[in-house]
């Protein structure tokens, strides 16, 4: 067979990866002297990663994470009410198989979203499905469809996706009707996959978050924390870390 042959038939047998540049792979295995395996592994890892990229690539900008926060970026020696250890076991994804949550509670600019963002990058390229929302952005979709229970809407993301980011709870202070959907949502997502909540305000606030609706808060509560892994974070903002001082807020930087 000649290289546009076998190109041709790679085509149809969707090794599109490699196709294109398979003459190349041919000459570098020649060069390298490679066996017939180690040729047919070099193609085969070629088309393998560059699928993972690619899937990876379009998975993320589905997702909704915004960029640049990675777990490998987080400095914990900065913020040291972060167990690392913690982090690095919710990093291998387990928690996403068992379905627990993670919340993480602090004021702002303590690393709340990044470290969210970050699981959810990982997950995504562990193969897992990953929707980000703010809070705000996540009531504006369930009141698009209040009038369907939220556990009947099976094809949305916010409810099938093996994760569901929500950034930035507390913020606003929820009516009755938006309390009654996010309990919904919850309640959907209860045991079928992960949720990560992320709230500037203490659970104790939530009462007065969720419209000083005592039940419903219980109610969602008893979901969220059944299996959850909590995060106080009580540090310093790392966005305002260069005014300190400046702030009087505590010990200068470096
Ligand atoms: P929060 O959500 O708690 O308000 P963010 O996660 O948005 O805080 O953090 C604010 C900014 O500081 C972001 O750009 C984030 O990437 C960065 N950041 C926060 N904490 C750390 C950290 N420990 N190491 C590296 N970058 C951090
Ligand atoms: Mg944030």
């Amino acid at each position: 067979m000649t290289l546009e042959k076998l190109a041709v038939r790679m085509e149809s047998l969707r090794l599109t990866q490699t196709a294109a540049v398979l003459g190349e792979l041919a000459q570098a295995s020649a060069v390298d002297k490679e066996t017939p395996l180690e040729f047919l592994e070099r193609v085969l890892e070629a088309e393998y990663s560059g699928r993972e990229e690619r899937r990876i690539a379009t998975s993320l900008k589905l997702s909704g994470l915004p960029r640049g926060m990675r777990l490998e970026d987080f400095d914990y020696l900065f913020q040291p009410a972060v167990e690392r250890d913690r982090i690095e076991y919710l990093g291998t994804g387990d928690f996403l198989a068992k379905t627990e949550n993670v919340l993480f509670f602090g004021p702002p600019g303590v690393g709340k979203t990044h470290l969210s963002v970050g699981l959810g990058v990982r997950a995504v390229e562990l193969g897992y499905s990953v929707s980000y929302y703010t809070a705000e952005e996540l009531l504006a979709h369930l009141k698009r469809r209040a009038e369907v229970p939220v556990s009947k809407q099976r094809r949305q993301n916010y409810v099938k996706n093996a994760l569901v980011i929500v950034d930035e709870l507390g913020y606003q202070q929820l009516d009755r009707q938006e309390t009654h959907l996010f309990f919904q949502f919850v309640a959907a997502r209860y045991l079928r996959g992960s949720t990560i909540i992320t709230s500037n305000r203490s659970v104790k606030d939530w009462v007065a978050v969720f419209a000083g609706d005592h039940a419903a808060t219980t109610a969602i509560l008893d979901r969220l924390l059944h299996k959850a892994q909590i995060f106080q974070i009580d540090g310093r903002s790392y966005r305002l870390r260069h005014y300190e001082t400046l702030l009087n807020k505590g010990a200068p930087n470096d």
